[in-house]
């Protein structure tokens, strides 16, 4: 069956089965898929591969007290990937006689699958000597151990199927070749998610589709791998993390309150409500009150942004284009990645508040005045960078000169610019402590992103192309930052 399969793959032929064949597959697909993981039930996305891998031993469940259990969101490690792979193509351990890599010991419970997988050349060690092998494996280094492993060639002249995957990544070919051989259809039509880490369900189904044609998809369908989650109504509990020493506490929620006790810095209370600045606190065995920008407010429960106000301002617009090159300019591009961030804010359960939502100019005073106005937990300033050709990279911008909350802003902007230099790829040019007039003059944590360089064709053409990637990545700065 696996040669078959293998030959047929390098052959790039399509398998032609007679009508006998088909139902023998059939039965014993059925029969394979029965899978006793009670987290894996028949409808899920991937049911029917985990079976299979499950009933040829490649992947095995954990125990529980409620029975057997697959993990299937669980993130791979590198370690695991490797003999995945190799159980999957028929290999066995390999005898290591000497330490190959500085991180693995001759002990260690993988080695001999990494010394296999790397003697076939299917996984690489990193250029420090290392190998990593509790590291997590993404979609990007999956799509290439795959492609070695089972010796699918892409063939890039037939067409590039997302967008998020750029010409020069080194493993665009290996996503090119299992999207065509109906192994990949991506996270969403478009998109591969390079970045992304594998879950133990992704695992499975590229390697069953991989071994055996009768689980690829056709190539044209563009069906989502994973479900997409049905939004169910966001549920939180909220505590308030205290920011500075000596916070009074009132009993009504007004400077004119009396004083009722006072918090320290880093003291954690559990929050009732919250009114504009006002933030109703459970004080020991009372009821009280502290100012909202003197605190951070954490969901402990729900969606780290679920009720928070946040306040998206796309840098220019209208008369003022902003920075412009080869035709593209700052404000669409940066309307673009601002729009996409707030669907997703806003499908997490936050109030998200647009400085402005098309090709319309309100002054820099006008974007501080909306923020306060609208009692906001935090505010975002979206800009593109502009110089010479070969300047490059994304930098983010705090202000602890006047705003109150510097200090908040600055592990803000570290955040949200950890999370597109990686997500993209990009040149990190690092956060820095600059006055700019929208965050300086706020006083709610407030950040001012430069994307990348319109100015720099690569950071150019990755803002044009992958205007969701960025938002993504802030999105998940901005979680980061409320996780924390
Ligand atoms: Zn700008």
């Amino acid at each position: 069956m696996l040669k078959k399969v293998l030959s047929c793959a390098i052959a790039g032929a399509i398998v032609v089965s007679s009508p006998v064949a088909v139902i023998k597959d059939f039965t014993v697909l059925k029969a394979e898929a029965s899978t006793n993981f009670y987290d894996v039930p028949t409808n899920h996305v991937g049911y029917d591969e985990i079976g299979y891998l499950s009933s040829k031993g490649i992947v095995t469940g954990y125990k529980g007290q409620s029975g057997s259990y697959f993990a299937p969101q669980k993130t791979v490690t590198r370690a695991q990937a490797a003999k995945m792979i190799l159980t999957a193509i028929g290999q066995k351990e390999a005898t290591v006689t000497t330490q190959r890599f500085s991180d693995v010991s001759k002990s260690h419970w993988g080695a001999g699958w990494i010394e296999r997988a790397v003697q076939l050349g299917i996984f690489s060690g990193k250029q420090d000597g290392t190998f990593g092998p509790e590291d997590t494996l993404n979609r990007a280094q999956m799509s290439k151990v795959i492609a070695q492993a089972f010796k699918f060639e892409g063939d890039v002249s037939l067409g590039e199927p997302f967008d998020d995957v750029w010409v020069n990544h080194d493993f665009r070919e290996h996503v090119i070749a299992l999207y065509w051989e109906g192994i990949t259809t991506g996270t969403k039509p478009t998109h591969y998610s390079p970045w992304t880490n594998v879950t133990r369900s992704q695992m499975s189904m590229f390697l069953a589709r991989a071994m055996d044609p009768k689980f690829r998809v056709k190539v044209s369908q563009g069906e989502p791998e994973e479900p997409t989650p049905t939004p169910t109504p966001i549920q939180t509990t909220t505590e308030a993390v205290i920011l500075t020493n000596g916070l009074n506490v009132r009993s009504t929620p007004s400077t004119t309150g009396s004083v009722i006790g006072s918090l320290s810095k880093g003291e954690r209370v559990a929050v009732h409500s919250v009114d504009n600045y006002w933030v109703k606190i459970q004080y020991g065995n009372q009821v009280g009150y502290v100012h909202k920008l003197y605190t951070k407010l954490r969901n402990t429960s729900g969606t780290p942004v679920a009720k928070r106000i946040i306040v998206i301002d796309p840098g220019h617009g209208g008369k003022d284009p902003g920075a412009v090159s080869s035709g593209s300019t700052e404000k669409a591009i940066v309307l673009a990645v601002s729009q996409s961030l707030e669907k997703k804010l806003k499908a997490a359960g936050a109030i998200v508040l647009m400085t402005r939502a098309g090709d319309t100019y309100p002054t820099l005073g006008d974007r501080v005045e909306f923020a306060k106005n609208n009692y906001a937990d935090m505010f975002v300033s979206i800009h593109a960078n502009a110089a010479t050709a070969s300047a490059n990279g994304t930098e983010t911008f705090y202000d602890t000169s006047s705003n109150l909350n510097g200090e908040e802003s600055k592990l803000l902007a570290a955040e949200i610019n950890k999370q597109i230099v990686s997500l993209l790829n990009m040149r990190d040019r690092g956060i820095k402590d600059n006055g700019f007039f929208v965050i300086k003059n706020n006083n709610m944590p407030s950040v001012l992103v430069e994307l990348g360089f319109i100015t720099n064709t690569s950071d150019r053409e990755k803002m044009l192309t992958n205007k969701d990637l960025f938002a993504e990545a802030i999105y998940r700065g901005i979680l980061e930052y409320y996780k924390k």
